[in-house]
């Protein structure tokens, strides 16, 4: 006897609508891609109950002729892909025609949609995957759809569903997802009758304060890289405006929400030399990538997005956020209130440009390195005003300080073997000389384009591991070279070292490396990080003076002058901070 029959349609939408619309939101989620995809520059949502009654989007896209606004609910209709290679190079938010299909099965569906060259629309209703009547209307072009009783077939979905409250935070924030990487389009969400938002289009920077508040203005800056694999664009927090709990974090790949544990983590580490431990950015970042390079064809609701060049978009999107602090920090004044110069429109017919100002120093000389640097910044930057006075400090100095350091007559004093007390323009700099070291060791040996100098040894000194270290040691040793080390591997895990990094000297350079490694082994960055990164921390810190060196008068000034020079003169490689500065106010008091 035969057993197997083929399920009929509405009962395979309804299974399928399990995975595609577990919760109102979900429903939201597929009609507002829909808007997007249809070309919409308005798109309006409507709740009632927290969707339970009422889901409506209308938008003003491309709307549909009259037998796609019938065919749209049948299963795999769509008009976004052809052929199996349309899959690889994905444009739409959709394309697999499960949507209106799974949606109409679970739910009492009106789409009312005329195209704008059309002269009457069309108004279907269709109930629990059966249409129940279809004539033409005279509708606005666009598409509205109206989704009623949700679920009302299904009452075992229906009774899972969560207070409203929380109901409506989920729709809140598929909406949230959707409009903040789509400044380009307005959108509103009317709930119960009362308008929650209401955005123009406009620039990203507006569209996060339309969503989180005008406050948010002042917390952001802006991060921009091209690159040939990946686009970055968005806004970061500044450090003063960490979080002990991870908040606003958005990432979007090619205007979709995505969840990806390695690229957020990616952010974070830009930050680590500047935020506390166990503190987070808030982040709105964009990556547009290349299509066929992902694959978002895990699941209709998943957020989650496989990359084929992980590693590199990691460090991509990483020193793009680093960057962007680092301009950040040196920028005299960001204007946050006029968001539109982040989004420029097309220009009008008849208008006519200014060439941009860019103000240099046309007497700097990159090989003068002391006596050009007063005239370098000609300009004194002042900080944003919001700006916490310690933070200034800590990512400021560089610029108050370059006024000033190299200057011969900044002579420094050395108090208790550790600190140096560095006149500066804008007061008294105190320095903790080791950590200062170690920025300068380490901006030096990561600064790939010279070479970081070496020392030949007069005696070749010979260094032996165990099995396991010596094979990684050989590994590393183009990255070792980078940093100044020369040696050769005699035999199975024996060196012969020939050169050191300048400034060391050879005598425990076993010792140094087997640091070296037990470093590079701890380290928490190897999946993503180059590797130099986490060697050239490691003998940066080896390599720095201990506090109770006594230092002479030239190696301060030649210590505080390197430091200036380095982009992060406020923080050490490890995170810490350098220096503490006392203003005149402050000694007058
Ligand atoms: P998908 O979006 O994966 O193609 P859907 O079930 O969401 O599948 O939609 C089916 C089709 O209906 C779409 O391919 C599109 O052609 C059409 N459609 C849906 N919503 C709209 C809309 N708002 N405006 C115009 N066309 C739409
Ligand atoms: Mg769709």
């Amino acid at each position: 006897m035969d057993i197997i029959n083929i399920l009929p349609d509405s009962i395979a939408n309804q299974i399928a609508a399990g995975e595609v619309v577990d919760r109102p939101a979900g429903a939201v989620k597929e009609l507002l891609e829909n808007s997007l995809d249809a070309g919409a520059s308005q798109i309006d949502l409507v709740v009632k109950d927290a969707g339970r009654t009422l889901i409506q989007v209308v938008d003003n896209g491309c709307g549909m002729s009259d037998s796609d606004a019938r065919l749209c609910f049948e299963r795999h209709a769509t008009s976004k892909i052809h052929r199996t290679d349309d899959l690889f190079a994905i444009h739409t938010m959709g394309f697999r025609g499960e949507a209106l299909a799974s949606i109409a099965a679970i739910a009492q569906v009106e789409l009312r949609t005329r195209q704008p060259e059309g002269e009457l629309g069309t108004e279907v209703v269709i109930e629990g995957s059966r249409i129940v009547s279809q004539h033409p209307s005279a509708c606005k072009a666009g598409t509205s759809i109206s989704v009623k009783n949700l679920f009302f077939n299904v009452p075992a979905r229906r009774n899972f569903l969560k207070k409203d409250s929380i109901e409506f935070g989920h729709i809140e924030e598929v909406f949230r997802r959707v409009a903040l990487i789509h400044p380009d389009v307005a959108f509103s969400l009317t709930s119960g009758g009362k308008v929650v938002y209401s955005l123009p289009a406009g620039s990203m920077l507006g569209r996060i304060a339309g969503l989180f508040g005008a406050g948010y203005k002042e917390k952001l800056f802006a991060v921009r890289e091209q690159t040939d694999l990946a686009t970055v664009s968005g806004f970061v927090s500044r450090p003063e405006f960490m979080r002990r709990t991870r908040g606003e974090q958005y990432l979007f790949v090619n205007g979709r929400f995505i969840k990806h544990a390695g690229l957020s983590t990616a952010v974070e580490r830009a930050y680590e030399q500047l935020l506390p431990e166990r503190c987070h950015p808030c982040f709105f970042i964009g990556l547009q990538v290349d299509p066929s390079r992902i694959d978002i064809n895990i699941h209709p609701t998943k957020t989650e997005v496989k990359f084929v060049d992980e590693n590199a978009l990691f460090l991509i999107l990483r020193s793009a956020v680093k960057r962007a602090l680092g301009q950040f920090a040196l920028a005299t004044e960001l204007s946050f209130d006029t968001p539109q110069e982040f989004n420029i429109g097309p220009a009008p017919r008849d208008a006519t440009f200014d060439m941009p100002q860019v103000s240099y120093n046309p007497h700097y000389n990159p090989f003068h390195a002391t006596g050009s640097r007063a005239a370098q910044t000609a300009a004194p930057s002042t900080p944003t005003a919001a700006m916490r006075e310690e933070e200034q400090s800590m990512l400021t100095v560089e610029q108050t300080a370059e006024t000033t350091a190299g200057h011969g007559n900044g002579a420094c004093v050395q108090v208790q073997g550790r600190y140096i007390v560095a006149p500066i323009s804008s007061g008294l700099a105190l320095i903790d000389q080791q950590r200062a070291h170690e920025r300068v060791i380490y901006d030096r040996l990561m600064n790939q384009a010279v070479s970081a100098g070496s020392q030949t040894l007069l005696f070749p000194m010979q260094c032996s591991f165990s099995a396991a270290d010596a094979e990684l040691l050989a590994e590393l040793l183009p990255d070792l070279r980078q940093c100044g080390f020369e040696m050769t591997a005699i035999g199975q895990s024996v060196f012969v070292v020939t050169a050191v990094p300048a400034g060391t000297d050879g005598e425990g350079v076993n010792a140094m490396l087997e640091r070296l490694l037990a470093d590079y082994k701890g380290s928490t960055m190897q999946k993503y990080a180059r590797r130099s990164e986490s060697l050239c921390l490691s003998l940066a810190r080896q390599m720095a003076v201990r506090p109770g060196t006594e230092l002479r008068q030239e190696q301060m000034q030649q210590l505080v002058a390197d430091l200036f020079s380095c982009p992060m003169a406020g923080v050490s490689p490890s995170g810490k901070r350098i220096m503490t500065i006392v203003k005149p106010e402050e000694m007058l008091k």
